[in-house]
């Protein structure tokens, strides 16, 4: 398709992450051929400013905002939200709030899981496990391997690893006014919401916890409330591939690391060959509690 200058020069200036650069060209073009048009405008790239400013709630479009017009800093890409060990045989993986997503209070939960989750392993001496239980040569396939997610998005794929840690997000309903302006019900993609002449109700059996309907309601009817972690073991992508399995939802902190030092219990006494997927689909998750 083709596009404006001017629609060109505006796209650029969009205050999004680097990565969603290219996903956001695709998003103007498709509200370009919804508007019946054979090219991108610089009014169709306004409309896609909304759209990711919604996607992406006020404060984080604000902030990068700010930062694109010299008026704030940078996003924090925080080093220790970065896993690198080539002497370990664990690896672990942190969603894109290692690239500054997500607000600084999430990423500081994550970093200090990542810390937490690291001492575990070399504690458990981990390493050592995974090279004998390995019954060929150590490669990238010989390490353990943990996802840790901001959110249910579960970027970097959690149901994909050994071990998975995806915080959640409760949202309380307040006794603050509910003006109906449907802001919530656009950000639940789980149809767990709905809107009711008395307020929003939420289907507790359907939410996944991603915080997304409290995130902009402007009469605070609804808030993020507590935090908490669903753990997931014995996931895999690779032969025989498989979802992890829950073991624990909206637990606290000191769970995720016993249910991982019990995982690491299971690895050590286990017979070369052997893989958490393996020990799970013999004695199901919940033998990690
Ligand atoms: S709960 Fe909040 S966002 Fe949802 S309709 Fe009511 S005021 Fe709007
Ligand atoms: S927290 Fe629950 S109700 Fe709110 S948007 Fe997410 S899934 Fe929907």
């Amino acid at each position: 398709m083709k596009w404006d200058e001017a629609a060109e020069t505006a796209q650029e200036l969009i205050p999004i992450p680097p990565i969603m650069a290219p996903f956001a060209r695709l998003q103007s073009e498709k509200i370009a051929r919804h508007k019946g048009l054979d090219r991108v405008t610089a009014g169709v790239v306004g409309e896609t400013v909304k759209v990711y400013r919604e996607f992406m709630g006020k404060e984080k479009f604000e902030e990068l905002k700010a930062f694109l017009e010299g008026r704030g800093p940078a996003p924090a890409m925080e080093e220790e939200l970065f896993f690198s060990d080539e002497n370990a045989l664990y690896h672990i993986d942190v969603c894109y709030t290692k690239y500054g997503e997500n607000t600084q209070e999430v990423r500081n939960i994550l970093k200090d899981m990542l810390q937490s989750v690291k001492t575990v392993c070399e504690e458990e001496r981990l390493t050592e496990i995974m090279a004998d239980l390995a019954p060929v040569a150590l490669h990238g396939a010989s390490r353990f391997s943990v996802g840790m997610t901001g959110c249910p998005n579960c970027c970097v794929s959690p149901y994909l690893k050994d071990f998975g840690i995806i915080l959640q997000h409760r949202v309380d309903i307040t006794d603050a006014e509910c003006t109906q302006c449907g802001e919530c019900l656009k950000m639940c993609f789980d149809t767990a919401l709905r809107l009711t002449a008395n307020g929003p109700v939420i289907d507790r059996d359907k939410c996944v916890m991603c915080e997304l309907c409290a995130r902009d309601c402007p009469t605070g009817k609804l808030v993020a409330g507590k935090r908490g972690f669903l753990v997931i073991a014995g996931g895999s992508g690779a032969r025989n591939a498989k979802l992890a399995a829950p073991v624990e939802r909206f637990t606290t902190k000191d769970r995720v690391l016993t249910i991982l030092r019990n995982a690491i219990g299971k690895l050590r006494k286990a017979q070369t060959g052997d893989t958490l997927k393996k020990i799970i689909d013999r004695e199901g998750a919940k033998a990690l509690r």
